[in-house]
């Protein structure tokens, strides 16, 4: 490609409304536009790599027997309401009337369209394993859409569906994506971290996420740096705690009820009473189907009401409203404590027992207790781990100290079990001559997130720094000064025999400074680049440069493709 004839719109300022390193480099570098909020069009150059990733998505799911289908953005609203997922998806799912009046919806995803594809197709365990695949627009009507790609409100997602007779059977369909997921990655120059995850409105059981550490992500991972453990956010258990010594040098006190009018904030109550929110011990009351359930964890730390709603083998878990505080603890939110509270499930987080001589809530309007001793003033029901984890916490594994780290989320797989084959129909007939539902698996990678995170990972103050396998083009060739009849003949010989040797390249042909074509050239971030002067002409040479060396390197002109090919050989190779 000549740049003359490209369209590769370029920005020397930084657009005010990107927040984060690769929103602003994929505007700058001319691969992405705004159409409107969480709305992007791709430019040439930025289709050019999401078509590369695609290839690479392509090429790995056939490798794991996966079949690609295409299947239809526009859904009757009527097949969620079957799965029981249309009220569920909230206001995140484009819903509209179709000119009949009929309630259609822009699919989020596509876990509905395809158990109703398959309920009729696949009835025999004699058409199974199966494991179909598209490569699709999907929309979502995302509350924060930000970052540019990263979370937008049209993109585009690669979703696997697989489906097997048995758990067994699933088990394997699930690890053969799990590892087609690495290579994917490896290959697009991501290191992810692999976690276990929540499976939220998906539902199912298992589920891991692939996580880019990055400083601007969105999620939070939880690993261990000592041992294999890393979890989501979410789902991160904590190991054994240990008493904290200082708040142990002191002997129980008598309990003692103070005044504290209106004051009824953790941040607050502490001021007042001059104690660190690490002594307060906070009472959060729930709502688990008819039961009512108090949840104690330091005023600190903050109650991860998954763990929570596991721990009392809820389905759901709701906040309990106030009137409903009123009523149970016969004070207003915020004085509400675990002494003298009766027939009521109270759950205390292990770092709650560990505490001596605590304040909380006296269950009276404008009173806290202070001295409350856990064990002594108050027994709870279950001690569990009902907190988020945070960094320093023991891990669960090996007991030594977790970190707390920011990623991008790009994949997620979920195994699913009969879900959605259950409500929608889709059972197989089975060798003992049973109706069984489809077991299933889902899995799902953010293709258009993939190129942000990617940037995200690899750039510098200069620009991208693409990776061979997705790079717009591996080489781009600067003849440095265009108006120089031996400069530019030169460099049009080289493009001649990059293209005739099967080479991807650019050539930068524009009658524009040396020193604009190095910056372009540095801020789209080709990884290679081949720079023709005066100088290298003298030597019969060109001048190699990669994107991430800092110097580049004299090589004789004739071996230029040599060169080049040899490194597209060395970078482009798939790993093993
Ligand atoms: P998130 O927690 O980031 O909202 P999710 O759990 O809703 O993601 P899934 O429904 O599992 O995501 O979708 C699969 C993949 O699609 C995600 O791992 C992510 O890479 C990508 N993705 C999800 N939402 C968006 C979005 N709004 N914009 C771009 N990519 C997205
Ligand atoms: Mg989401």
């Amino acid at each position: 490609m000549r740049w003359s004839l490209a369209y590769i719109p370029t920005l020397r300022e930084t657009p005010t409304e990107a927040e984060i390193a690769s929103h602003r480099l994929m505007l700058r570098a001319g691969l992405i536009r705004k159409l409107s909020a969480g709305i992007y069009s791709y430019l040439p150059l930025g289709f050019r790599s999401l078509l590369k990733v695609i290839r690479i998505v392509r090429v790995e799911m056939t490798r794991a027997g996966a079949l690609e289908v295409l299947l239809p953005a526009l859904q009757p609203a009527e097949l969620w309401k079957r799965s029981g997922r249309y009220p569920q998806m909230g206001p995140e799912m484009v819903r509209f009337r179709d000119r009949h009046d009929k309630e259609m919806v822009l699919g989020p995803t596509h876990e509905e369209v395809i158990t109703a594809l398959v309920a009729g197709e696949l009835r025999s365990y004699r058409n199974l394993p199966k494991t179909l695949y598209q490569i699709q627009t999907k929309f979502r009507d995302e509350p924060r859409p930000r970052f540019g790609v990263i979370r937008s409100c049209e993109f585009i997602m690669k979703d696997a569906y697989s489906f097997d007779r048995d758990r067994a059977g699933l088990a394997v369909s699930y690890q053969r994506m799990y590892d087609a997921y690495e290579r994917i990655f490896t290959r697009c120059g991501l290191s992810v971290v692999v976690v276990e995850a929540e499976t939220g409105v998906m539902g199912g059981e298992d589920s891991h996420e692939f996580m880019v550490l990055a400083d601007n992500g969105e999620d939070t991972v939880v690993r261990c740096g000592a041992c294999s453990y890393a979890a989501s956010k979410g789902r991160a258990a904590i190991g054994q705690r240990i008493a904290d010594r200082k708040s142990q040098v002191e002997g129980p006190k008598p309990m003692q009820a103070v005044e504290t009018p209106g004051v009824s904030t953790v941040e607050k109550v502490s001021q007042l009473l001059k104690v660190s929110p690490a002594r307060l011990i906070k009472t959060l009351l729930y709502q688990a189907g008819s039961q009512t359930v108090v949840a104690l964890v330091r005023g600190d730390q903050e109650v991860n009401e998954e763990k929570l709603r596991r721990v009392v083998k809820a389905d759901r878990l709701q906040m309990a409203d106030p009137p409903m505080i009123q009523r149970v603890t016969g004070a207003s939110v915020g004085f509400s404590g675990p002494v003298g509270l009766k027939g009521i499930l109270t759950v205390a987080d292990p770092d709650v027992m560990n505490l001596v001589n605590a304040v909380t809530g006296a269950n009276e309007a404008d009173k806290h207790l202070l001295n409350v001793n856990p064990g002594r003033d108050f027994k709870p029901d279950t001690v569990a781990d009902i907190r988020f984890a945070l960094a320093g916490d023991p891990c669960p594994k090996c007991g030594k100290a977790l970190e707390v780290l920011s990623a991008i989320e790009v994949g997620h797989i979920f195994q699913l079990g009969a879900k959605y084959s259950s409500v929608l129909g889709a059972t197989i007939l089975d060798e003992d001559g049973k109706q069984r539902p489809l077991i299933m698996g889902c899995y799902g990678i953010g293709v258009t997130r993939v190129l942000a995170a990617v940037i995200e990972a690899h750039h510098d103050a200069a620009g991208i720094c693409w990776p061979w396998s997705i790079a717009p083009y591996p080489v781009v060739i600067v003849p440095i000064n265009q108006e120089d009849v031996s400069i530019r003949e030169s460099a049009e010989a080289l493009y001649r025999e990059a293209l005739e040797a099967g080479l991807e390249v650019l050539l930068d042909d524009r009658s524009v400074s040396g020193g604009v074509k190095l910056k372009d050239a540095d801020l789209i971030g080709f990884p290679s680049r081949i720079l023709l002067s005066e100088k290298t002409l003298q030597n019969d040479a060109v001048e190699l440069k990669l994107r991430t060396d800092s110097k580049p390197t004299l090589i004789p002109r004739s071996e230029a493709i040599h060169s080049l090919k040899k490194l597209l050989d060395r970078y482009l190779s798939p790993p093993r």
